[in-house]
């Protein structure tokens, strides 16, 4: 039981505590690197309103990810923690900051590319960007799995360097 909590509503020290809390999926990002947390709010009550935004439809991670922030708001002294949930505008992979992507490569996970704008052209073969090899850069990277231990990322591999690599995909 925390009691020492802070006398006046603190939206802005409120917003700093959950913009740390890590992404369940990906750790090394915060959910501000990944534009998930969309606005933190006091009313005058006290309560901390903390408005989160799904990213990949389906993520089982949201559910974490909301008692996550509700969990560190209460152990920072915040007795009252609402957790909304924005659904819209709709998430996109562009809204990982720069910070992020940042990071993800350093993690050797290769950044999303830019998310498609406006109605997607139905080819047969559509061509995909080729997806930089997060460890040597390289250019000569392909696709192996779609899906990787979790749906947010494929798995591709490396021509150049070998190595195999995640990437987080771009919606
Ligand atoms: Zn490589």
């Amino acid at each position: 039981m925390v009691t020492a909590g802070p006398a006046l509503p603190d939206a802005h020290r409120a917003r700093r505590v959950a913009e740390r809390v890590p992404d369940p999926e990906l750790p090394m990002l915060t959910l501000a690197d990944l534009g998930v947390l969309r606005d933190v709010e006091t009313r005058a009550d006290g309560t901390v309103v903390a408005s989160l935004t799904p990213t990949y439809s389906g993520c089982p991670a949201m559910a974490e990810m909301r008692a996550d922030v509700a969990a560190r708001l209460r152990a920072a002294g915040y007795a009252r923690v609402e957790i909304r949930t924005v659904l819209d505008p709709p998430w996109t992979s562009d809204w990982i900051t720069e910070s992020g992507r940042r990071k993800l490569a350093e993690h050797g996970i290769a950044p999303p590319g830019r998310a498609p704008r406006g109605p997607v052209p139905l080819v047969l073969s559509p061509t995909r960007p080729a997806v930089p090899c997060p460890r040597c850069g390289s250019r000569e990277t392909e696709e192996t799995s779609r899906f990787a231990a979790t749906s947010c990322k494929a798995l591709w591999r490396c021509r150049a360097c070998r190595e195999p690599f995640e990437y987080v995909k771009e919606i």
